[in-house]
């Protein structure tokens, strides 16, 4: 019998990929399934990056490259930076990784052990939780509620502070509220943080470039005080319609950039070189298409959210950024996973159940309208139907 080693037990999983293994087993059987489970652009890669991928091939950057990335694109990601929220980064500060993920799971690797604690939003990517549980810290939460958007309470945050607290995760837009934090709380936490100087922050700006209704995204960078200590993750997966390149970034304080070298030669090597070309012709080059895809999921939010709010029971928040709608479903009288697993079984709809982001997201699911049009309205239809059929089954078990 092999025996796994104990922390294997604390990794926890994604169940966007379970539900979409589900769905597409479904699928394959002949069923029709309209998937809103999973958090991936619709659209390709804008097309000059995809040449700048192709080029890189051609001109024969098949080697390895070094650990933190080329030079090249970290002088891009700097750039970037400073256009968008006029901040200085030094290049040195940045690594590449094959997406964000890694660098947070190497952030959480670095900072967390047996003994500590680290504070992390809920409901919110599965990922937190599970990857500071692997580390060996334990997971505190803090909520985000409907009721202030899904923004958060700085001074609850605070409160969750005690001497064993190594780092506190904020994601904005977030998944799979697709709330923005408010800044006023922001800049109270960060206030607050001052009594805690040996906290780190880890800033999960991944959905940085989606936000709607023309506000700019307001990035932790952007608090000079906190630099020397923030780690902040972006990528191209989201706003460049990259997820299957593996690419992704992370901003470390000087303090942290000798381990998550470190972290990379011992865990991959290097970023698939090809790809960290096409990063830079992404960062570089014109912006138009994805000003275009955010324009396009910003007419899909209205109508899946309009389409959510005339659903008997249902009550759904108008998404700030990133691109999931996020509704409350508690007045159908439907569990979260039930309504999931009914959905998928009974209507062929494919989304996710809010409990699978954490204790606070029961009550809750998560629709992705990174899809078509068509499909979006062809999931209201289906969904309608569902509650129309079931809702009076449901209330009258809940009652009794
Ligand atoms: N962070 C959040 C909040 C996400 O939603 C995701 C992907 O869904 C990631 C990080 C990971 O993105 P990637 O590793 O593709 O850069």
């Amino acid at each position: 019998m092999l025996q796994v080693a104990t922390r294997m037990h604390r990794l926890g999983t994604e169940s966007a990929f379970e539900v979409l293994a589900k769905a597409q087993a479904l699928a394959a059987g002949g069923r029709s399934v309209v998937n809103l489970c999973i958090g991936q652009p619709d659209f390709p890669p804008p097309a000059h990056v995809i040449e700048a991928g192709q080029r890189a091939i051609a001109d024969g950057h098949h080697g390895y490259s070094a650990a933190p990335g080329i030079l090249p694109l970290r002088e891009s990601v700097a750039a970037d930076l400073q256009r968008r929220f006029g901040v200085e980064i030094n290049p040195s500060n940045v690594t590449i990784t094959p997406g964000s993920k890694v660098a947070l799971f190497f952030a959480l690797q670095m900072l967390g052990e047996i003994g500590s604690e680290i504070i992390y939003p809920n409901p919110a990517y599965p990922g937190y939780e599970s990857i500071i549980a692997f580390s060996g810290a334990t997971p505190i939460s803090y909520p985000l509620s409907e009721s202030t958007g899904f923004s958060f309470d700085a001074d609850d945050v605070l409160s969750r502070i005690t001497p064993k607290t190594r780092a506190i995760i904020l994601n904005s837009p977030a998944n799979p509220t697709s709330g923005v934090l408010d800044r006023g709380e922001l800049d109270r936490l960060v206030a607050g943080l001052e009594r805690f100087p040996d906290i780190a922050i880890v800033s999960d700006e991944i959905y940085s470039r989606i936000i709607y209704d023309g506000h700019p995204h307001f990035s932790l960078l952007s608090y000079e005080q906190i630099r020397d200590r923030l780690i902040l993750l972006d990528g191209w997966s989201k706003s460049f319609s990259m997820t299957g390149w593996r690419l992704g970034y992370a901003v470390w304080p000087k303090s942290l950039v000798e381990h998550a070298v470190k972290m990379a030669i011992n865990c991959h090597s290097c970023v698939n070189n090809a790809a960290q070309f096409a990063g830079i012709a992404a960062l570089d080059g014109p912006q138009d298409t994805v000003q275009a895809m955010v324009e396009a999921w910003s007419a899909r939010r209205e109508v899946i959210v309009e389409g959510l709010r005339a659903m008997p029971g249902v009550r759904c928040t108008m998404p700030a950024g990133a691109f999931y709608a996020f509704p409350n479903i508690s007045g159908t009288g439907f569990g979260s996973a039930e309504l999931q697993a009914r959905l998928l079984n009974d209507e062929g709809v494919a989304l996710l159940s809010g409990a699978s982001f954490g204790a606070l997201g029961e009550g809750y699911v998560r629709l992705s309208y990174a899809t078509s049009r068509e499909q979006i309205e062809e999931a209201l239809f289906r969904m309608n139907r569902f509650l129309a059929n079931n809702m009076h089954i449901s209330r009258r078990s809940a009652v009794a």
